[in-house]
């Protein structure tokens, strides 16, 4: 049946232009991608009305991938500065530990602007200040959205592969018109949900502590009294510009108030935050034309493991719609990129071979989850342990637990086994028995890990199997989610 495009992308965001850009890379002949993205054409890729909201940090691993896969290597300016890795610090702040490793603090409105550029001169074409409004459906299959277009008139634009990549707030996949599907429309806010903030300032250089400030180093502070349930950051963008701010999951906040008598909100942690930072002084929003209209936002990111199934007939979830951002920081960029870079590969085989079934697109579940999105599901269980340790036992942990080893791990991206918390180990003894509890519980999360690691790189090859893999995921969690909650 024709269609009047071959491929729709909803939401050009970040994931959104990287899955287009791939597509059109990677097509032989010549095919129509078309992005719709609700921004106007000077502003593409802004989360809403207040920016591009994002603590802006990337791995260079992310970056190099895309160039090597696509060939778009990413440059000044929207690589905005370098870092040489990410340093996390305990909640009394005497243990640091530092996962080495080159990274990014992006400009994601210079960004934006980058990638919109790459796609178009490989001919994608673009709506812009056009809302997705709704999925069309035809014969279990989707064929594509409804849309409001920029004078507010509703129209339909049919295609035969609908991406959605319309971030964290999707409302295609959430009313996802197919029966029995094998994705899931829901997230489950109250507890996979970090409501997050953050402002770019410019400031004047303060005392002098890396663990407040470090121009080559971003900063992230655990603490259950600063950011309950999350974290807080400072990712440098000079050494006078800041990306700072932190994310709290709901209910922690309301039980950190009520154990503090406290009546605290998002904004006025985030706030304190910044004026109890004495390594910078004299803090004022960034005046740099590049941050204009992205200097403070709130928003809100996904931080559980990918949804189960990204594909359905004629349909493919990316980015923080499938809510692909790492469950224990919020990290959604570089998964983001290694999803997209494989979603549009995939879409453009299922072009080339005119098959645009689940079965034909399942390739991107697989491939993605093997190689990438296997260690989300352990990810989620740590995190949703540590959301219930108060500080004094992180603090005791990151101190005592933690094994160089586990860093290294940790470092590259998998779960810390927490070989030290064995009760065979004599020099360890008295440690593990005055905290039983949070030793006991550390081995549980090593053992879930692994349980849940092998169960992932098992993804299924093809749909018939998915039912099955499914339900042990499931039976899998919901141990440990009974125990953590
Ligand atoms: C405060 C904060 C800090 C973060 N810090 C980091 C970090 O330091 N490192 C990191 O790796 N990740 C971080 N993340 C996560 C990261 O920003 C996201 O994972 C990433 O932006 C996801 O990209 P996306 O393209 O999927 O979605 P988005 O970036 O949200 O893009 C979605 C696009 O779709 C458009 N859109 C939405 N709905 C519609 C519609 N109905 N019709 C048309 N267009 C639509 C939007 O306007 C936007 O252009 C952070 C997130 C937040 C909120």
């Amino acid at each position: 049946m024709s269609r009047d495009y071959d491929v729709i992308v909803a939401g050009g965001g970040l994931t959104g232009l990287i899955t287009a850009t791939t597509i059109a890379k990677f097509t032989k002949q010549n095919k129509r991608i078309l992005v719709i993205d609700r921004n106007d054409e000077v502003n593409p890729a802004r989360k809403n009305i207040s920016g591009w909201t994002c603590g802006d940090a990337v791995s260079k691993r992310s970056i190099d991938f895309y160039s090597k896969e696509v060939g778009i290597t990413y440059e000044s300016p929207e690589l905005e500065h370098k870092v040489k890795g990410v340093v996390a610090f305990s909640p009394d702040r005497e243990t640091k530990v530092s996962f080495d490793g080159e990274g990014y603090v992006l400009n994601r409105k210079l960004l934006g602007l980058r990638q919109v550029e790459d796609a178009k001169k490989l001919g994608v074409e673009f709506l812009f200040q056009t809302e997705s409004e709704k999925l069309l459906s035809d014969n279990g299959y989707i064929t594509g959205v409804e849309i409001l277009d920029k004078d507010k008139n509703k129209k339909t634009l049919t295609a035969n592969v609908v991406v959605d990549a319309t971030g964290s707030a999707s409302k295609l996949r959430q009313n996802l018109p197919l029966a029995n599907s094998f994705m899931e429309k829901q997230i489950d806010r109250e507890n996979d949900m970090e409501t997050t903030g953050r402002y770019i300032l410019e400031f004047d250089s303060g005392e002098t502590d890396t663990s407040l400030y470090d121009e080559d180093y971003c900063i992230i502070h655990l603490n259950q009294d600063i950011a309950p349930g999350g974290y807080a950051w400072v990712f440098p963008k000079s050494d006078n510009k800041v990306n700072i701010g932190l994310g709290v999951q709901k209910k922690r906040l309301v039980t950190r108030n009520q154990r503090l008598g406290k009546n605290d909100t998002l904004q006025s942690l985030i706030d304190e935050y910044i004026s109890s930072n004495t390594s910078i002084k004299n803090y004022r929003i960034s005046s740099d034309v590049d941050d204009s209209g992205n200097t403070r936002g709130n928003w809100q990111v996904p931080v559980r493991r990918q949804n189960d199934c990204m594909v359905e007939n004629g349909y493919v979830i990316v980015g923080d719609a499938a809510w692909l951002p790492r469950p224990i920081d919020a990290g959604g960029i570089g998964p983001g990129i290694f999803a997209s870079v494989i979603a549009g590969k995939t879409i453009a085989n299922a072009l080339e071979a005119e098959d645009y079934s689940q079965n034909s697109l399942w390739n991107y579940n697989t491939e993605y989850v093997r190689n990438y999105g296997y260690q989300m599901a352990s990810f989620e269980i740590l995190r949703r342990f540590l959301q219930i340790v108060l500080n004094e036992k992180i603090s005791y942990g990151m101190k005592h637990f933690l094994s160089a080893d586990d860093v290294e791990k940790i470092t590259s991206r998998e779960h810390p086994s927490f070989d030290k918390v064995n009760m065979f180990n004599p020099l360890m003894l008295y440690k593990i028995l005055t905290h039983w509890s949070l030793a006991k519980e550390l081995r549980y999360t090593a053992t879930k890990s692994n349980q849940l690691v092998t169960h992932s790189q098992n993804y299924p090859e093809s749909p018939e199997s998915f039912p099955e893999w499914q339900n042990k995921l499931h039976l899998l969690l919901n141990d440990a989610y009974s125990r953590f909650s």
